[in-house]
């Protein structure tokens, strides 16, 4: 799937038109802050595209785990006015996603408004996919958009319960996340160099799986690696190593090698008696992990032949931390592999929710070509799955759902 085959907001007219547009406003908050706008900035240019088309903008969103109740903590006022600062145009709020209040704010929409819909998860219908609460939505648009591609894997009332029920198109965010991650799974340049990290071989093995054929080569690091190292025989001391997935390791090795793609697994490693920042380190090759010890980064020679085989790609995708980068000891690892990212003559791409804060926590965010704004989501495209918010929207090709 590359999604270029979905239509897209330029597909449509939108003049005087209402449209309801699904975004990702779910924000990190603290003390009713905003702590990182990405989400909310990543959403602008659909906005802007529409406004300037002359639609009324109806926006919708989740924010937090509200689940089915109202919490003042968790309305997206906060949201709205951060928005409007940053499209400079008043961005009106209502009490409630559905109801009187919320038919009466978009009838009083003129060309060019924008209104910001009450947190969708306030009614636990969202999530249940609940067909009248995706009707009540429904009713405040003419044509619907889903620019939220973090919710795109989950098949709720706002995602896919109402693309149903009004014409359907991508926003412009989810066009771009779509089309350069599918672009890269289905018709990469080569080199293909796929980096996946992260703690366990079962979180990732629809990854994995789906790269094998794809990428050229597939360097694996944090503690999946372990397994992997396990799977060859190595012994691995305490670190973390998941016994259940032993074999699929072995398989994983054996299908790639008939597959043309190259598997690299680390060379050495950093060791600990114990996970704390102030704990002494140690490197050690491969097989050499002292037996009360565990790994919790993959070591400097590893990182440099990563490193270099990154930095000769012309296509990236990273997934997964190479150790536990939220402490500095065992940071370089995951510190390297970004650095080497940011010097590739290429296409980069970052997705997944612990990959993305590594990349921001090394100050590289910019310097990609892309990173995905879904964990989640990111994880499910990459696995190959075609996400529910993107199948329901209208085919490119003119066979349309409704
Ligand atoms: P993503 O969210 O990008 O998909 P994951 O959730 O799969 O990534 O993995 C991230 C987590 O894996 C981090 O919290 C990191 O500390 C942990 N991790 C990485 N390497 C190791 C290791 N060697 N031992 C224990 N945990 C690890
Ligand atoms: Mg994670």
């Amino acid at each position: 799937m590359t999604g270029l085959d979905k239509q897209t907001i330029r597909d449509i007219d939108a003049h005087g038109k209402r449209v309801l547009v699904r975004v990702d406003f779910n924000v990190p908050m603290h003390d009713g802050e905003i702590s990182d706008d990405t989400r909310i900035r990543a959403a602008v240019p659909t906005i802007e595209a529409l406004r300037a088309q002359g639609a009324r903008v109806v926006l919708m969103s989740h924010l937090g785990r509200p689940d089915g109740a109202v919490v003042e903590g968790l309305r997206l006022a906060p949201v709205a006015v951060h928005l409007s600062e940053l499209i400079g145009v008043p961005v009106t709020t209502v009490r409630d996603c559905i109801g009187s209040e919320a038919d009466s704010a978009v009838a009083a929409l003129e060309p060019g408004d924008v209104l910001l819909l009450e947190n969708l998860r306030f009614h636990s219908a969202e999530e249940a996919n609940d067909p009248d609460f995706a009707a009540s939505l429904a009713k405040l648009g003419d044509v619907y958009v889903n620019d939220a591609f973090g919710t795109a894997h989950r098949a709720h009332a706002s995602t896919e319960g109402v693309a149903h029920l009004l014409p359907a198109v991508a926003g412009l965010l989810m066009e771009r996340e779509i089309s350069i991650m599918g672009g890269a799974l289905t018709d990469p340049e080569h080199p293909f160099v796929a980096v996946v990290g992260g703690k366990k071989v079962s979180d990732k093995i629809g990854v994995l799986k789906n790269l094998i054929g794809k990428a050229d080569h597939l360097l694996i690091g944090g503690a999946m690696a372990n397994t992997f190292l396990r799977a060859q025989g190595y012994k691995m001391g305490l670190s973390f190593v998941e016994a259940t997935s032993v074999s699929t390791a072995r398989a994983i090795l054996s299908e790639a090698s008939h597959a043309g793609t190259v598997i690299h697994l680390p060379v050495d490693l950093v060791v600990a008696s114990h996970l704390s920042s102030s704990v002494e380190t140690f490197i050690v090759g491969v097989g050499m992990v002292p037996d009360n010890t565990m790994a919790f980064d993959i070591g400097p020679a590893t990182t440099e032949r990563y490193a270099d085989i990154i930095r000769s790609a012309t296509t990236v995708i990273w997934n997964g931390p190479m150790g536990v980068f939220e402490m500095e000891p065992f940071a370089a690892g995951t510190i390297g592999i970004a650095q080497a990212l940011v010097q590739v003559n290429g296409t980069t791409i970052v997705g997944g929710g612990d990959s993305v804060a590594a990349l921001e926590a090394c100050g590289h965010a910019d310097s990609v070509t892309h990173v995905s704004t879904g964990g989640g989501a990111a994880l499910e495209f990459l696995e190959g799955i075609e996400l529910p918010g993107v199948a329901v929207l209208r085919d490119r090709a003119g066979t349309t759902t409704h």
